[in-house]
């Protein structure tokens, strides 16, 4: 919940969803237009009035001449500036192969990884073979013990529970390593509910039409990938895979009860046992690389014990077909097309409405990012990340912590020892911009020129032994948790930090030259909103040392929990489609980031102007620029099975209700004398201030 947008992905590249890597489009789409800094004036709407629906009046012309691309689920500004990135990214791949060993190990390794993943002559001809030692390994299994070697085994830090906010991942559990919740002093292993094909609960246990026709085509999805794979009685495997899962579905916290962070409870390692018997639990930790750690936090103390139960209790021939399932789902990228399609028809086609793949250079750049992240960003930052540009993102990081904090001292309802708890911990924010102070060393990772999938396998559990080598360390609060060439931001609670990485601080969303209207409406609310995550519904439950603790006065928690109840039945009353409504809930802490965040923008802009009004442009004030800006700052498309997969899984309400979050600031009422019945009119003692 503490990223800018939905589209952070953590998960290891070899399950990466096809259908996850929604954003590219065609290379020789013309974009240019739309990445000019300022007001996009042909993208507005001035037909309609900006208080009944404010973003079609921002973005109204551009939603009606711009068709979502073919291999695209959604569309909008952040598409367009990742597909941007993305083509910056592979010229300097390319640039990479030139270089070749000439240059270094990391240069050789960027080009060696991407050219394996394009050289799909090489990856027909294998076929399924590469994937002959897990199917043997899996149908060795003759015992629980056994099986819990394998699935320990499989474990990967591929789940984020608090920065990212991921929750999904296709192996039993999902490990995250990070500082206790209680403990700023050292790392520790959580234990995250994970087995499922399909992207939640819902999906398996919802009764409506959409998702028991979805389940329909899962379990074909599942029965023609082990028949392409070469396994025998295909539908009968299908079906019990999709029982299997069906039951773990029905052990599975909700999205909502994911996030909540007093549900964490910690065991100690030779509690795992008793506290969720079931499985071999030595046998999982010493293949997971975890037997020696001495405590885990276990972030979902029903779903744990739950999925612990299934190991003893189902049969193991359904156990072994999950197993291989998952094997072929998870290596899918790297397999012949005809995998590669199956896979898309499910995860692309039926689970996000997306007509056509994307071009394989656009999933070789993604998966090349996802294997040497900060290797690729290294070259990405030295190439398009002035040092001017830090340094301007560093002064407006800095205008917006001032604004924050001048708004805590003018709060009429907060208490004064509240309000100095809340002072300290913005003082002690450590803000990342642009790349990190000291990069990753990916000196033992072997990278084999044409052993495409090998290659993935072994990122995903270099990447995992990283993470095991900070368990019982002390913490770094200087770690971060994107890449420089993601399009992004976010908050991380446990370090108090925040990283703002390169690619996001470009333009559309940041230029030098454009106005300040411009800039403070677009990315200063990005700024505005991370900071504004460490005071949201979950982050001001975490202290200046990233402590989940109380620093609250009761009467001031009750007060900043009633306002936080209003703005989450404000969002519950938006309907995208007649039979799908926002959560509130499950949004919460992204809305509240989103009204608190263009608060501090909205102030810090007019800091800036020193008390002067600023000029007019385009027969636009600069009170209204600031608001367009923000809005076209929320430009995008989606289509409608994409909208349902949101809505189910991701803690950020669609994009449209995201521009309207203006309706709580008063300015936005005066600069566009927005009046009742107008549909976005608020009474002002409804609209929400919750900072
Ligand atoms: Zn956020």
């Amino acid at each position: 919940m503490t990223t800018i947008t939905g589209r952070a992905s953590i998960r290891p590249l070899a399950a990466m969803l096809l259908a996850a890597a929604i954003a590219g489009a065609p290379a020789c789409r013309k974009t240019s237009s739309s990445l000019a800094a300022g007001i996009d004036l042909a993208g507005m709407d001035t037909s309609g009035a900006p208080g009944d629906d404010f973003n079609a009046y921002a973005n109204g012309g551009w939603i009606k001449a711009t068709p979502i691309p073919p291999d695209k689920g959604s569309y909008g500004i952040g598409a367009i500036l990742a597909d941007e990135t993305r083509k910056r990214t592979l010229t300097l791949i390319q640039e990479s192969a030139q270089a070749g060993s000439a240059e270094d190990e990391d240069t050789r390794r960027i080009a060696d990884f991407y050219s394996s993943f394009m050289d799909e002559a090489a990856i027909e001809s294998k076929g399924i073979a590469p994937l002959k030692p897990q199917f043997d390994t899996i149908a060795a299994i003759a015992d629980r013990q056994a099986l819990a070697r394998v699935l320990g085994g499989q474990l990967r830090a591929d789940v984020d529970a608090l920065n990212a906010t991921n929750f999904e991942t296709e192996n039993l559990f999902g490990v995250w390593v990070t500082q206790g919740l209680t403990d700023p002093s050292r790392s520790f292993p959580y234990l995250l509910q994970g087995g499922l094909g399909m992207p939640d609960r819902d999906y398996y246990l919802s009764k409506t039409p959409h998702m028991i026709e979805l389940r329909k085509q899962y379990q074909a999805h599942i029965a023609a990938t082990f028949k392409l794979a070469g396994f025998q009685e295909p539908a009968a495997r299908a079906a019990r895979v999709f029982a299997l899962e069906t039951k773990m579905a029905a052990v599975h916290a909700t999205r909502v009860e994911s996030e909540d962070v007093h549900g964490v409870v910690s065991w100690k390692r030779e509690a795992l046992a008793a506290k969720a018997p079931g499985l071999d639990w030595p046998a999982l930790l010493d293949a997971a690389g975890l037997k020696d750690a001495p405590v885990f936090l276990i972030w979902h103390p029903k779903a744990v014990p739950g999925l612990s139960a299934l190991a003893a209790a189902e049969p193991l021939d359904a156990w072994k077909d999950w197993l291989a399932f998952h094997a072929v789902e998870q290596a899918g990228n790297f397999l012949p097309k005809a995998f590669i399609d199956e896979r898309f028809s499910f995860y692309g086609k039926a689970l996000s409405g997306i007509p056509e793949l994307r071009p394989r250079w656009q999933r070789g750049v993604d998966f090349t990012n996802a294997a040497l992240g900060e290797a690729v960003g290294r070259m990405y930052v030295k190439r398009h990340f002035p040092p001017e540009t830090k340094a301007k993102v560093q002064a407006m990081v800095s205008d917006l912590v001032k604004a924050f904090g001048k708004r805590i001292d003018t709060l009429t309802w907060m208490s004064p020892e509240t309000k100095a708890k809340a002072k300290q911990k913005l003082e002690t924010l450590k803000v990342g911009v642009g790349y990190p102070d000291r990069w990753q060393d990916y000196s033992g990772l072997e990278i084999v020129k044409g052993d495409a999938l090998g290659n993935a396998q072994r990122a995903d559990l270099f990447e995992y032994r990283r993470q095991l080598a900070k368990l019982g360390q002390p913490v770094d609060r200087n770690e971060w948790w994107m890449t420089p060439q993601t399009v992004n931001a976010v908050n991380l609670p446990l370090q108090n930090a925040l990283n703002f990485p390169a690619a996001i601080l470009q333009p559309p969303f940041f230029d030098a030259n454009a106005d300040a209207a411009h800039n403070y409406g677009s990315i200063g609310a990005v700024i505005g909103h991370e900071i504004s995550h460490s005071f949201d519904d979950q982050g001001s439950q975490f202290d200046a040392a990233g402590r989940l603790a109380n620093w609250w006065t009761k009467q001031d928690f009750d007060h900043f929990r009633a306002a936080g109840e209003a703005l989450a039945a404000q969002y519950d009353a938006y309907r995208p489609l007649p039979d799908l409504a926002v959560n509130g809930h499950q949004t919460l802490s992204e809305n509240i980031a989103d009204v608190a965040g263009l608060l501090a923008a909205y102030d810090a802009y007019r800091l800036s102007l020193g008390g002067r009004p600023d000029i007019v442009k385009d027969r636009l004030s600069g009170d209204q620029r600031f608001f367009i800006s923000f809005g076209q700052s929320w430009r995008s498309k989606i289509r409608d099975a994409a909208l349902r997969r949101q809505i189910a899984t991701d803690s950020h309400a669609p994009a449209q209700y995201r521009a309207d979050a203006v309706r709580n600031l008063d300015a936005w009422y005066d600069a566009f004398s927005v009046q009742p019945p107008q549909k976005l009119y608020l009474a002002p003692r409804d609209r929400v201030r919750v900072w």
